[in-house]
């Protein structure tokens, strides 16, 4: 397949009845399609497989089943400590924020997740802090979600707030994609936020292709880096996307030219109704190895799968 290498975007993009008319309807009622206006100008007119369009155009692939991929494939159920509260590995806690996100991308490993009866609500906060309070292990607290960057900042600090009366606790992680697909949320009432955490603070960003960067993401990443925040990219290995080396080193020059450095390039979770995107380990392996070749080391990501039940990510 021939992918699109460079980050300028070659036109002015789509607009949403073009994507409308290109999305399939039956793959629609699977996972709900959700894309941004900012997104879609940074899609290609070209055709379907244009690497940014792919990523959340509802396809026709995804009507097919493959008996080895699941719905929970990283047995989130079983990690669950309180409602909306996950730990899987020493120290660090996942809290599911909530359950929208700016965009679907069509291969997310939540696709299939029960946000309604899984994630952190008024109510069931206060369980959540009591479990943090009485574990002086966790050090690390990672808000994921869902997006937990499309959550308001009253919420934000409502839960921050909160979360400062644990002791122990140093960091605060955000995972979001927010920055690259939605740049104009990322506003001064956010920003003012951020900068008042008594945390260390880390934001990794989700990005799978330079192409996704615009000057607007640019400026919102300067403002974010400028509040002190450590920024890493995580990305996805994705078939007609990124799979290709030509295309993950120029996202990892893209990403140091926004002050972001890559930090995983993650096996793709073998999900139910995306296994189209799905990158053979073997070859996973060859594309890292080139990129071990191309780049300096601090520019190649660490190439990870999940398995579930062990104890960290585990290097492919
Ligand atoms: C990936 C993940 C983390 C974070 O792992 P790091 O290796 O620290 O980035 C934490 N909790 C859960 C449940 C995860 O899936
Ligand atoms: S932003 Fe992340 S959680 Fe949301 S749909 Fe995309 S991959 Fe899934």
């Amino acid at each position: 397949m021939n992918i699109a290498r460079s980050s300028a975007n070659p036109d002015a993009g789509l607009n949403r009845e073009q994507f409308k008319a290109r999305s399939n309807a039956q793959a629609e009622q699977l996972f709900r399609p959700a894309i941004t206006d900012h997104m879609l100008r940074r899609c290609g007119q070209a055709s379907a497989d244009d690497p940014v369009l792919r990523q959340f155009l509802p396809a026709s692939e995804e009507l097919q089943t493959d008996p080895t991929f699941s719905v929970d494939p990283v047995h989130d159920a079983a990690f669950t400590r309180e409602t909306g509260l996950l730990q899987k590995y020493a120290g660090r806690v996942l809290l599911i924020v909530n359950g929208h996100c700016a965009v679907n991308c069509r291969y997310c490993f939540r696709r299939h997740f029960d946000y309604a009866a899984n994630h952190i609500s008024p109510r069931n906060l206060e369980r959540a802090i009591t479990a943090l309070q009485t574990d002086p292990e966790v050090h690390e607290v990672i808000l994921s979600g869902g997006d937990p960057l499309t959550s308001p900042v009253s919420q934000l600090r409502r839960l921050s707030d909160a979360l400062a009366t644990v002791p122990h606790l140093r960091t605060l992680r955000i995972h979001s994609r927010v920055p690259v697909v939605a740049p104009e949320l990322i506003t001064d009432e956010w920003l003012d936020w951020l900068q008042q955490l008594r945390f260390n603070r880390v934001l990794v960003i989700h990005s799978n292709h330079a192409r996704e960067f615009s000057s607007e993401t640019a400026v919102a990443l300067r403002r974010i880096a400028a509040s002190g925040t450590l920024l890493l990219n995580q990305s996805v290995l994705l078939k007609g996307v990124n799979d290709d080396a030509a295309v993950l080193a120029e996202l990892s020059h893209t990403l140091l030219a926004h002050g972001v450095l890559p930090y995983y390039l993650h096996q793709m979770d073998r999900v139910q109704n995306a296994a189209h995107f799905f990158v053979d380990d073997k070859r996973a392996r060859a594309l890292h190895r080139q990129l071990m070749q191309a780049l300096p080391g601090y520019l190649v990501p660490k190439l990870v799968q999940e398995i579930p039940d062990r104890a960290h990510k585990i290097p492919l």
